[in-house]
């Protein structure tokens, strides 16, 4: 298990500082190619933990040996927004599962981050509720991991006011996700909500003091933003001016780290090789839904966008579809690239689309089946919510008291 992990993910770690300026100047696919190009593949051994990179916690946890023996922590989550599709399970949910066995996993379903685009208020609930049956049926096992929804733990709105006085509005104008989608919604008429939304990823993460945090590229950038913000508020307001305020001194963040899988962290449209698979993409024929039926994912492949040349070969930059359709077919049958890249070599699109949606098909019937049992049980799905969300609000109450005191609050009185 611990090798499978190791091999898996790439860390980024304080060689992000270097990233950050190429990222927030580069766009959509240029991005994804710097960050392979630069990032250098760290390793973790997850049990007996090691880390080659450096990982600034705060010095309470940093003194200490038993502290090693703690269980690093992963915080991730996606939004109820449409339909979960084959990007977010295989840059995000899939890769849960993994963790989960090795670390202190928290997996939230972030309602509130789908506000930030006009959506539907009735659909809201609903969605919440089958975002996190999907968690459960791509094999999520709430004996190991915490599954909550983010609304339900107000300290995540709590932290978010709280760093947004400190985070400067030219780090927020300058995200590429908040440039392209005011973008695409007509500029004048998004809310201030798509703008501030990062700093609510930036709580989501540091309010549980998380180690890593499993994202696909297209977040890598809202990361680096989490990163610094922490490092900023520990030097405005940590060590020794939060001890003269009472506080234990120390950081008051840790500064979290970015997991990223080689494979899989952009999986992208079905119909433009160049953008990612996204649920806010207008058209459906652009993903695979993960409740898609057999049929309509047979017509979405057969329609997908493919070239003329001969053979089907991976990292070409001249055939994105291709290497995107051979990615998927890699990812879901667990195979190696070399492999694939051997069985399709010499294959045409027409025998190549009938060997994927066989494999996309085979792959995802039992979690759909899964899906249908959890969904039918509103009462288990509320009482596993109910849990996380206790559990989720005790680790975030430490931190918002921290915060509070070191930001200089009058807190309340406990006598009455
Ligand atoms: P939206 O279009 O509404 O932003 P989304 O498809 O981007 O939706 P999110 O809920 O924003 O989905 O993202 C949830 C998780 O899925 C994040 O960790 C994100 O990095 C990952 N993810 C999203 N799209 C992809 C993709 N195409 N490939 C790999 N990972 C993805
Ligand atoms: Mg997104």
């Amino acid at each position: 298990m611990s090798r499978t992990l190791l091999s898996h993910f790439t860390i980024l770690s304080n060689s992000s500082r270097l990233l950050s300026s190429t990222i927030s100047r580069g766009r959509g696919r240029r991005q994804a190619r710097v960050l392979n190009l630069v990032l250098p593949t760290l390793h973790v051994a997850a049990a007996g933990f090691r880390c080659n990179c450096t990982v600034s916690a705060p010095e309470s946890e940093i003194s200490g040996r038993s502290a090693n023996l703690k269980k690093k922590r992963v915080v991730s989550g996606v939004q109820p927004t449409g339909s979960v599709h084959l990007g977010n399970y295989l840059g995000a949910i899939k890769n849960w599962v993994l963790l989960q066995d090795t670390y202190e996993t928290l997996y939230f379903i972030a309602d509130l981050h789908a506000i930030t685009l006009p959506y539907d208020a009735p659909q809201l609930a609903e969605a919440t509720r089958n975002t996190a049956a999907i968690y459960l049926a791509c094999g999520v096992d709430t004996s190991k991991a915490s599954v909550f929804v983010q609304s339900h733990v107000h300290a995540h709105l709590e932290l978010m006011w709280l760093l947004c006085s400190d985070t400067p509005t030219g780090w927020l104008n300058r995200m590429i996700q908040f440039k392209e989608k005011s973008r695409k919604a007509g500029d004048e008429n998004i809310g201030a909500a798509l703008l501030t939304y990062p700093v609510l990823m930036a709580a989501d993460i540091l309010l549980y003091q998380s180690d890593f945090v499993p994202v696909g590229e297209d977040q890598m950038q809202h990361l680096e933003l989490t990163r610094e913000l922490a490092e900023k508020m520990n030097q405005l307001y940590g060590g020794r001016k939060w001890k003269k305020l009472g506080g234990k001194g120390g950081a008051l963040f840790k500064v979290p780290e970015a997991l990223i899988q080689p494979a899989g962290a952009r999986v992208m449209s079905l119909t433009d090789g160049l953008s990612k698979m996204s649920k806010s993409a207008p058209s459906d024929m652009s993903r695979i839904n993960l409740l898609d039926p057999k049929d309509v994912i047979a017509n979405k492949i057969k329609r997908c966008k493919t070239d003329s040349p001969p053979g089907l070969e991976f990292d070409n930059p001249e055939r994105p579809e291709c290497n995107n359709l051979l990615s998927i077919y890699q990812l879901v049958t667990g195979r190696t690239k070399e492999e694939v890249a051997l069985e399709c070599q010499n294959m045409n699109w027409g025998t190549f689309k009938i060997v994927l949606t066989d494999a996309l098909v085979n792959h995802l019937r039992p979690i759909q089946n899964r899906y249908e049992e959890i969904i039918a049980d509103p009462a288990y799905l509320d009482q596993i919510l109910s849990d996380g969300a206790a559990k989720a609000a005790e680790l975030a109450e430490s931190t918002l008291t921290n915060i509070y005191q070191a930001k200089g609050f009058l807190r309340r009185s406990s006598i009455v």
